[in-house]
């Protein structure tokens, strides 16, 4: 076994990697970028090495930088983590080239996989079954739509270069052909400097179910049971679980085989995920291969009890693999949920901010938290925005199910936005607990998670109102108040003995609601609002909520955020805030024309040309923050006038991108 492993990445797979190897006794090298002197893992490593300023291109992704960090400090292997230089042929080479351990797959495996078609072409021969498609190299227009034709619509276009989700395209029809296609070429041409496309049959309800393999170099391989990443937003996973719901031994296994046979077509090593589409009628189809360990591993370690970190080093290191396909014991049912800096509300966007306030769940044998950041610390525009990994096991899926829904609910963050209430949302709506899953299943349920139903408003709207209010009276009480960002604390003109009445208005399910509550000395409330008479009774003792409204008691949590407050409900989670007439805010929307740069980023394509009339919600303009793209359209018809930006440049969050003149109505 190696004595010094450097790892090549940051955040909390680099802090992952640092626990397993100090607990096999090998000291690790941490590197980090100016935006991470102060950052987790280069507290946690026993050496670190500065490799360069915080774009990622200047530093983990410069290769010599790294190899020169491995040979100053002596150490034997480098892991890359996933993303980086994980799945970088060239970096697996430079190691080899320095008589560095590379903790992964050799060379030719990588480079066998890094195409799309490529991959599909060596798997095609190898037997494994693909998606009904085109994958070659000719890209005449008219013969891709001949092939699309041909194969029956939906289709989907796929740039062979791509990966998070860049350069697809769903095309329903053929008249829809030519204007996916051109999207879809300049969107990759933008992201990956390839316009190559390949088509595939689309299938309209498939599951995404992936299967861990590994591979050592004594000729034996496993299978580690599959995960489930069906729940996507933006084609990218937000909650995994293994194993997948439903799954019977004969599809394991015969999944499981033959993700090994694609494995075995490249001669693998390590670690390696085998991702397919599985299809209603239980057929599945090979989509790609990660070459690399992937984010959403947790969830097989806990239902294995393996540490498949360890698993990678031991093979790198030359042993053989730790068990055998018939010791292999899967164990109950696991989940991971992604917690990002993200706004649900805003087509996912990306946020940056400071975590002033970070409160994870209690770790246990049923709750693990992967991260790698620390209360103070930032989320910047330089990386990506995940904040943690939030893991729960249990003996069954509903057992699980119920110990994330609480450990998500515990999570208390402040300072940035978060998928938080989106995740709890999700992880409590009933057809997740059903597991009616498939890729399809935010899109379809968004109703339901983002709590936009007439009845939830209904429901939740006099609980938040009573909220407010008992909040505001907890801080005014002598020595309640002991919380700095506290509005109540300008000194309101609230006071116990006057006359009962309040009127306020609560932002809501994105709508202004005046509210009037009448607070009679019986402690019953009586709140008016949206045309509804409630009469609720109610406490609150530091965050828990008592109320009983109709009959029906219920306990709820309130939790403080940057700009309002959180409302844990036994079945979903309530964003609301006061909105305050002085403040001169408004409908919280982001005001203004739309037109803004949402954040620090690149603008990646102009859609139109200037002097163009659009319709409302036409795309204009993409930019890329954060490695994600997030398109500016016309907020109403109007004439694009001029763009302030070109292809490629950089802009701050908050700068117009362009000039907008709105059409008339009626005109
Ligand atoms: P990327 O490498 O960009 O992440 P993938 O090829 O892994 O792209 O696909 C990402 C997701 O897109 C899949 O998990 C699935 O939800 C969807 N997808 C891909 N191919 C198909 C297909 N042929 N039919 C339906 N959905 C698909």
């Amino acid at each position: 076994m190696f004595t010094k492993l450097l790892i090549a990445n940051r955040g909390e797979i680099a802090c992952r990697i640092i626990h397993t190897a100090r607990r096999l006794g090998i000291a690790t090298v941490a590197v980090y970028s100016d935006a991470d002197r102060n950052a987790l893992h280069v507290q946690l490593a026993d050496e670190a090495v500065h490799i360069g300023p915080a774009p990622a291109r200047e530093s983990y992704l410069v290769i010599e930088h790294i190899i020169e960090a491995a040979l100053s400090t002596g150490a034997e292997a480098i892991h890359p983590g996933y993303g980086f230089l994980s799945e970088n042929a060239g970096f697996a080479r430079a190691c080899a080239d320095n008589g560095i351990c590379f903790v992964g797959p050799p060379t030719g495996a990588i480079e066998a996989m890094g195409s799309k078609s490529a991959a599909k072409e060596i798997m095609g021969a190898a037997g494994v079954p693909l998606v009904p498609g085109y994958h070659g190299a000719d890209q005449d227009p008219a013969l891709l739509q001949a092939e699309a034709d041909k194969m029956g619509y939906p289709v989907l276009l796929k740039a062979t270069a791509g990966g998070g989700g860049k350069g697809m395209r769903q095309v329903w029809s053929a008249e829809e052909f030519d204007a996916a296609l051109a999207a879809a070429q300049r969107e990759s041409s933008a992201s990956f400097g390839d316009a190559t496309m390949l088509v595939e049959k689309y299938l309209t309800k498939p599951r995404h179910v992936e299967v861990q393999v590994f591979c050592d170099n004594h000729g034996n391989g496993i299978y580690l049971a599959e995960r489930d990443c069906s729940v996507q937003r933006r084609h990218q996973k937000v909650i995994e679980e293994a194993p997948a719901p439903g799954m019977t031994a004969e599809l394991r296994e015969a999944m499981g085989n033959t993700a090994l046979q694609a494995a075995q077509a490249i001669d693998y090593r390590g670690a390696g995920t085998v991702e397919f589409l599985l299809d209603e009628d239980g057929s599945f189809y090979f989509m790609e291969m990660n070459t690399r360990l992937q984010v959403e591993h947790p969830v097989t370690e806990m239902i294995t009890g393996q540490d498949l970190v360890e698993w990678q080093l031991r093979v790198a290191a030359g042993e053989t693999l730790p068990l055998t396909q018939a010791q292999l014991v899967l164990r109950g049912h696991a989940f991971e949920a992604r917690v990002y800096a993200e706004d649900p509300d805003n087509d996912f966007l990306p946020v940056t901010g400071t975590l002033a306030y970070l409160r994870p769940p209690a770790e246990s044998p049923h709750v693990r938290v992967d991260t790698g950041v620390q209360q103070g610390d930032e989320i910047s525009v330089y990386y990506d925005p995940m904040i943690a990994k939030l893991i729960v096991w249990d003996e069954s899926r509903e057992r699980a199910l119920q110990r994330l829904a609480t450990a998500l609910m515990d999570y208390r963050i402040g300072g940035t936005v978060t998928n938080l209430d989106f995740l709890y949302n999700l992880a409590t709506a009933a057809p997740f607990q059903r597991a009616e899953l498939d890729t399809g299943f935010i899109e379809r349920h968004s109703a339901l998670i983002f709590h936009e139903r007439e009845q939830d408003l209904e429901r939740e709207l006099p609980l938040a109102a009573l909220a407010l209010l008992l909040y505001r009276q907890q801080q005014a009480a002598p020595g309640g108040s002991t919380d700095p960002w506290s509005p109540w604390n300008s000194g309101s003109a609230w006071r116990l003995n006057e006359p009962h009445a309040h009127e306020f208005v609560l932002h809501c399910h994105q709508q202004d609601f005046p509210v009037s509550v009448i607070q009679h000395q019986d402690a019953s409330y009586h709140i008016r609002s949206n045309g509804r008479d409630d009469i609720l009774r109610g406490q609150l003792d530091g965050d828990l909520l008592q109320v009983e409204h109709a009959g029906h008691r219920q306990r709820a949590t309130l939790a403080r955020t940057e700009d309002g407050f959180t409302l844990y409900l036994a079945d979903g989670a309530c964003h609301f805030r006061e909105v305050r007439p002085d403040t001169g805010e408004t409908d919280g929307s982001g005001a203004g024309s739309g037109l803004a740069a949402p954040m620090n980023g690149t603008v990646v394509t102009l859609l139109v040309e200037p002097g163009a009339r659009v319709d409302a919600k036409t795309p204009l303009l993409v930019m890329e923050a954060m490695k994600m793209e997030h398109t500016i359209r016309a907020p109403v018809a109007g004439v694009v006038e001029q763009f302030f930006f070109a292809a490629g440049d950089l802009v701050d969050g908050g700068a117009e991108l362009l000039a907008f003149s709105a059409e008339e109505e009626g005109s």
